[in-house]
């Protein structure tokens, strides 16, 4: 679950993690009025949405006067901001963060991420703050410096040294980014973060090292543990496909490609999606309807499937294990006679009550394509589209 960086922010200043002076506002006014009570030479006005990249598009902005941070946020609610991150349908900016601008000598990259490879979090800095992380993972990757971290005895004075080395620090820029690491450290275990990232992360002509830039991920498997991710979420930002299938317990994620998957497990799901690209077509979504799922779970699964308009076929991928392959057969008829599904279907059914649901499905009057193997079913979807 991602948060804003005016959230994160708060997170960071309970964590004593150096940040600017900044409120985040819904109103052009109110923002004008705390600018005034700052009084800072000049202000940045910064779009909350969650995705980066908006500084390139036109999402932060730098004013030297109360009455343009008005003007800015004024202009910043309501509008739709396309970053190279949001896709190309952009995203709505409901808030608008105002902070005390800083003047920059220069600017680095810092994250906390869990490393699936060494099993382990990990620290990553480079002295290429700002721009674009991934273009320099890509083409500079020896600027990049990835520092495992034993769960054990956590951040140790070594990380810091081979850090501060590598950005070029000196001695007193050096024991704030101390401060810093371990602050990030401690918001990053205390919080069950997947990413704790800080980009860019600032030293200012007055020898300051900052936060500038704020992003938090929340791991979703320890939401049970932290209520306060309920307060930190924000429905608006999310794909509303994807709000509804948690609410039905499915894994779903939506693409952009045009065959429909529903599948149970999440592995299967996965290779369901690849037989489909290797034989030369795109998947609509990513559905994992679970291992258990009802009748009525698989009918809100079609719907949500079909409330998709790029959507020209489905593909019904089941292994019948616990949950029982007449059940999503009977799921098939309810869902066609409830919403009607006039896409081509191709279902493969196997394991568990595979002869019985198979009967089902050819005594229905549903035109449905059986198929047997998963290479069957893939190319005869991708020939019906
Ligand atoms: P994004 O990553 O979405 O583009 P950032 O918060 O990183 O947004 O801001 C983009 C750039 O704007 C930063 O790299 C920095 O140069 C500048 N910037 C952001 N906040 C401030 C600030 N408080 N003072 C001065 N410059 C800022
Ligand atoms: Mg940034």
């Amino acid at each position: 679950m991602n948060i804003h960086e005016y959230q994160a922010k708060d997170l960071f200043r309970k964590f004593n993690i150096t940040t600017s002076k900044g409120e985040v506002f819904e109103n052009a006014e109110e923002a004008e009025n705390y600018a005034k009570s700052i009084e800072a030479n000049e202000y940045v006005v910064k779009a909350q949405i969650h995705a980066g990249g908006r500084g390139k598009a036109g999402g932060v902005k730098l004013v030297s006067s109360s009455s343009e941070v008005k003007e800015e946020v004024a202009r910043m609610l309501g509008m739709t901001l396309v970053t190279h991150q949001t896709g190309p349908e952009g995203k709505v900016v409901n808030k608008v963060y105002v902070e005390e601008a800083s003047t920059i000598k220069k600017e680095f990259y810092l994250s906390f991420v869990t490393d699936r490879k060494s099993e382990k979090n990990v620290i990553i800095a480079s002295p290429e703050g700002g721009v674009d992380i991934e273009k320099v993972a890509e083409e500079e990757p020896e600027k990049l410096l990835t520092q495992p971290i034993d769960p054990v005895t956590g951040i140790q004075p070594f990380h810091i040294r081979k850090i501060a080395y590598f950005l070029g620090f000196d001695k007193d820029q050096t024991k704030q980014l101390n401060g810093i690491i371990n602050g990030m450290y401690n918001l990053f275990t205390h919080m069950d973060c997947a990413l704790v990232e800080v980009n860019p992360l600032i030293i200012t002509e007055d020898n300051l090292v900052k936060a500038l830039d704020a992003k938090i991920n929340f791991d979703d498997n320890a939401a049970f543990r932290h209520k306060e991710y309920d307060e930190l979420h924000d429905p608006t930002e999310e794909e509303p496909s994807e709000l509804e299938a948690k609410k039905w317990d499915f894994s779903f994620v939506k693409l952009d490609g045009n065959i429909g998957c529903l599948v149970n497990g999440a592995g299967l799901a996965m290779a369901t999606m690849d037989i489909i690209k290797h034989h030369g077509a795109e998947p609509a979504n990513f559905l994992d309807v679970g291992g258990g799922a009802s009748v009525e779970q698989v009918t809100q699964a079609f719907k949500m499937i079909l409330s998709d308009s790029n959507v020209k076929a489905i593909l019904v991928n089941i292994f019948g294990g616990i949950m029982k392959c007449d059940t999503i057969a009977e799921g098939i008829i309810t869902a066609a006679k409830e919403v009607g599904i006039e896409v081509p279907l191709v279902v493969r059914l196997e394991g568990t009550n595979v002869e019985l649901g198979k009967k089902i499905l050819e005594e229905s009057d549903l035109n449905i394509t059986a198929a047997t193997t998963m290479k069957e079913a893939a190319t005869t979807v991708v020939s019906l589209i």
